[in-house]
């Protein structure tokens, strides 16, 4: 049975994939929801696939309407939040021909101005685009409207993923724990080596670091980050990373400090 830490009580999934918005989901987000408060967490980010990545919403839809489908998934978790007492935030996971990162801290309001976001190049297949949105751009555009970029699982080894590529001057920090690569219940990407080698580059960079499991479905992984308070909203969540907050951070099995030793 997992376990908080009495010293930590508020559980956060940082990494989370809903079947209304991310083509690979697999539960409802509601249903996700309960599970995460069943399970003990305080809140979650909703970080579906964005454009460049497995996103589900039609991509020919005009760019409001698809940021509305794009949100589907992160309404419904909030709806449920809202009803059962679990905090819900918002966020994205962008992709760049397989290399993803994670983002916090703006809104759907913030995306609907920002249409500039849909010149990723789509998930599996590489169409000609005129100065496509790449990581170097992503940056300072999700840092000027106050964002967070965080490098996800930057060392995972998959065909989706044509190769390694590192951006160390276009990211905050890394997520040195993606408890898909080493929980026992997860069925795929399964390969703790790839969180080790996170956590050297996160040292070598000192960078800041997060925590999530990535989950698609139900079968939680109880990833994520522990904090001493509860977070009030997103921007406080950026704020507690960037500033090196006390947390701690797990991938369902053990607690790990932010240097990446296991606590007792
Ligand atoms: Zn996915
Ligand atoms: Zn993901």
């Amino acid at each position: 049975m997992f376990e908080l830490k009495p010293e930590y009580p508020y559980l956060y999934e940082t990494h989370f994939h809903t079947y209304e918005s991310s083509r690979c989901g697999q539960s409802a987000a509601a249903d996700m929801v309960d599970a995460c408060k069943a399970a003990g967490y305080t809140g979650i980010f909703v970080t579906d696939h964005h454009w460049g990545g497995n996103t589900r919403a039609d991509r020919s839809l005009p760019w409001e309407e698809w940021v509305d489908g794009f949100c589907t998934g992160y309404y419904a978790a909030k709806k449920r939040g809202d009803e059962i007492g679990l905090d819900v935030f918002f966020g994205w996971e962008s992709g760049f021909l397989g290399t993803e990162f994670l983002i916090y801290g703006l809104s759907p309001e913030w995306m609907k101005q920002h249409p500039e976001l849909r010149s990723a190049i789509p998930f599996g297949n590489a169409p000609e685009i005129e100065d496509p949105m790449t990581p170097e751009k992503q940056y300072p555009l999700i840092h000027e409207a106050g964002g967070m970029v965080i490098h996800a699982h930057p060392y995972r080894e998959e065909p989706y993923i044509p190769e390694i590529r590192l951006f160390p001057d276009y990211v905050d920090g890394v997520e040195t724990i993606n408890a898909t690569h080493s929980s026992p219940v997860s069925k795929s990407h399964n390969n703790p080596e790839y969180n080790v080698r996170a956590w050297a580059y996160a040292k070598e960079h000192d960078f800041p670091v997060t925590a999530g499991s990535d989950i698609h479905s139900t079968n939680l992984f109880m990833g994520g980050m522990a904090f001493k308070r509860k977070l009030e909203s997103s921007q406080d969540f950026i704020n507690a990373v960037l500033n090196r907050e006390e947390y701690i951070l797990t991938d369902g099995v053990n607690w790990y400090d932010q240097q990446g030793n296991i606590i007792d």
